[in-house]
């Protein structure tokens, strides 16, 4: 080992840059606990895949995921946020010494007195090239972020589990009709959630459905082939919207072991704060929400891990 290896000491690390991560760096940069960030991979997260967004308050007029994002982090700079590029590839949350070790891009090591986890979500898709090339142009892993694009309109949604089932329903009511695609011949999804599917009239279940390719005119979607598996027929819809609602993961691999997670890896933190099982370790955003998934929501929640960071500083120093 490297003796002479030099270790930077951080009162606040944040790990993650979407809107928890910025909105968190913001709340404590202002506390004075000059907070470093490291962005991740995708810095801005999620939100730098998307195109417009309509529904965070206070852009009357919207405004676009990137842009938002480069807003964010602007505003967490000039409170002082040190906002960095880089990956951390290894946690020691031991709590030797009374500080967290974090390993950053397997070279660099940090210690902290607070780390607040905002590593974000990752949703899953079906793998097509032309889902790829018409992401933001008709295809969406968000209704309640894009459906009101498809207002009037007809759309389709792959997934039966509650989330496709809740979204589907959503898109009914903004949508002219919704083609539903599931791949195998029931649902996953709750009884309930699956009632209010088939009870809403203008969505249309394709049952042992699977999507081959999403068919546009090189600007947007518009059409989708599907296939049924057991009949093996292939047909086309007529669609503007298709909407991939078939799970997300939790970025959460660099924590199994050591922070409590419920069976789909999503990180517990204790009722109504955002404390995980390691004092000093908060997490925020969707990495410990499954249920939301809002860039308003995931703020909300930056917002808490770093009002809670603070006060489990104030309350070390002062020796509690
Ligand atoms: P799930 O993992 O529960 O469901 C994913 C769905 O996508 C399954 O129906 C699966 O099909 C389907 N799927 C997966 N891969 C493909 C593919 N390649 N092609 C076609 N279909 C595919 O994810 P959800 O996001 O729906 O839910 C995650 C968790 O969040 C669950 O525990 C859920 O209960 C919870 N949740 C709760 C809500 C609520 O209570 N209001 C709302 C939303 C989510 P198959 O069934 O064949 O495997």
């Amino acid at each position: 080992m490297n003796t002479k290896e030099e270790i930077e000491h951080i009162q606040c690390l944040i790990i993650g840059s979407g809107p928890a991560g910025y909105t968190a760096a913001i709340y404590a940069a202002r506390a004075d606990m000059k907070p470093v960030i490291y962005t991740g991979l995708v810095p801005g997260g999620q939100l730098t895949q998307t195109t417009e967004v309509d529904n965070f308050p206070g852009y009357p007029n919207g405004i676009t995921g990137p842009v938002m994002m480069e807003d964010l982090r602007a505003q967490a700079e000039r409170f002082g946020t040190s906002v960095r590029f880089g990956y951390a590839t290894k946690v020691d949350f031991s709590i030797i010494g009374g500080v967290h070790k974090i390993e950053i891009d397997n070279i660099k090591t940090v210690t902290a007195d607070t780390v607040i986890i905002a590593t974000g979500a990752t949703a899953k898709w079906l793998g097509l090239d032309s889902e790829e090339k018409y992401n933001g142009f008709g295809v969406s892993a968000c209704a309640v972020c894009d459906g009101f694009f498809f207002k009037g309109q007809d759309v389709a949604i792959v997934g039966a589990g509650d989330t496709a089932a809740e979204e589907a329903t959503y898109l009914a009511k903004l949508c002219n009709k919704v083609h539903m695609l599931v791949r195998r011949d029931e649902f996953r999804a709750s009884k309930a959630m699956v009632h209010r599917v088939l009870n809403t009239p203008n969505i249309e279940i394709h049952y042992n459905t699977e999507t081959q390719e999403v068919l546009g005119d090189g600007q947007v979607v518009t059409g989708l082939r599907v296939k049924n598996n057991q009949t093996q027929e292939v047909k086309d819809l007529d669609i503007t919207g298709f909407f991939v609602a078939i799970g997300h993961k939790p970025n959460t691999d660099l924590f199994k072991g050591v922070l409590d997670m419920d069976e789909t890896g999503y990180l517990i933190t204790k009722p109504n704060v955002t404390a995980t099982n390691i004092p000093g370790v908060f997490a925020c955003g969707d990495v410990q929400d499954n249920v939301y998934r809002q860039a308003i929501t995931a703020a909300g929640t930056g917002c808490m891990a770093a009002l809670e960071a603070e006060r489990y500083l104030a309350a070390k120093e002062g020796g509690e």
